[in-house]
């Protein structure tokens, strides 16, 4: 208990000497956000909106996305701009971050959100889907990152990477998803260091979440788990705040960062819990 408690105060510290966010530091700053049709990209949407900044939207889903970007301008964007994309084309990646480096004339954020649908069940064979979905979930963010590095860093910008606990912390049910998640750790990790050693301009945030209250997850594991959901509204503004204010990692909520390190300290406690976090019956 005296070591939980220790481990406890000690993250609790290192969010309390978090550097402060300047809202106004956003006003014009462009921005564009992936995944922004709905859930938590549509949120950071909206935060960038209220911020007074210049946003480019994507998503698949035209007619949503033009919904979006209205709200934007309702509520304050500079710009509001989007373009559909299916990120599992070869060519939509690239296709979007011109884009928005034509029409905002550059970039100061690029924060990379969107996820394709997978299912929520025992792994089954499906190698074809685990293949797509890494496409989408993985090799687009790595295209997407590539394609605005240079604007990023004319402009000391940052690029934000939205993961999941699940790319740090194998869970059932989810496979090909952890898979991905555990891809842009790895990519987005290394690309971090590189940048570092060379000195570079721009900031790589990498955002761990936990369980978050959108409708495609909630649709998921409702009935299955009973691990508390967080509000969307304050995770999107949470991983705004973590790439204004140029830190590497944020992890929300703040626990998520205690159970990636007990799984290291504690692997047969934590796997006992995560197995029986889910109702399953064989
Ligand atoms: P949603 O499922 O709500 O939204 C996914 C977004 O991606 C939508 O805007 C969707 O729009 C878009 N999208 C789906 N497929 C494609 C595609 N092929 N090409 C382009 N865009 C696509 O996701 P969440 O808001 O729940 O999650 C957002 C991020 O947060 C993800 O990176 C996720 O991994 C992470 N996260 C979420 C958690 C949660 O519990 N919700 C937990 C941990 C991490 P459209 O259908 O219009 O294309």
């Amino acid at each position: 208990k005296i070591l939980l408690a220790s481990i406890c105060v000690a993250f609790l510290a290192v969010k309390w000497t978090a550097p402060t966010f300047d809202a106004e530091s956003l006003r014009g700053a462009r921005v564009l956000v992936t995944g922004a049709s709905t859930g938590i990209g549509e949120q950071m949407a909206y935060h960038y909106a209220r911020f007074g900044a210049q946003i480019v939207i994507t998503a698949r889903r035209e007619k949503v996305l033009q919904q979006v970007a209205e709200k934007c301008l309702s509520l304050g964007a500079q710009k509001a701009l989007y373009i559909a994309a299916d990120m599992a084309s070869e060519s939509d990646p690239d296709k979007v971050v011109d884009f928005a480096l034509e029409k905002l004339g550059g970039l100061d954020y690029l924060v990379l959100n969107h996820i394709g649908p997978s299912p929520f069940s025992m792994w089954e064979g499906d190698v074809e889907h685990t293949k797509w979905l890494m496409k989408v979930n993985f090799f687009s963010y790595i295209q997407m990152a590539w394609k605005a590095l240079a604007s990023l860093e004319q402009s000391k910008g940052s690029l934000v990477v939205v993961s999941s606990l699940l790319g740090k912390m194998p869970s059932p049910f989810v496979a090909p998803y952890t898979s991905t998640k555990f891809a842009l750790n790895g990519f987005f990790g290394a690309l971090q260091h590189e940048l570092a050693m060379k000195k570079s301009n721009v900031t790589i945030s990498i955002c761990t979440l936990g369980l978050i209250d959108t409708e495609s997850a909630m649709e998921k594991v409702s009935g299955v788990t009973s691990v508390p959901a967080y509000p969307a509204t304050d995770a999107a503004l949470n991983i705004i705040i973590t790439g204004a204010t140029r830190q590497l990692e944020l992890f929300y909520p703040w626990f998520t960062h205690i159970l990636t390190v007990s799984k290291d300290w504690f692997p047969s406690i934590t796997n006992y819990v995560i197995q029986n976090s889910y109702n399953y019956n064989p």
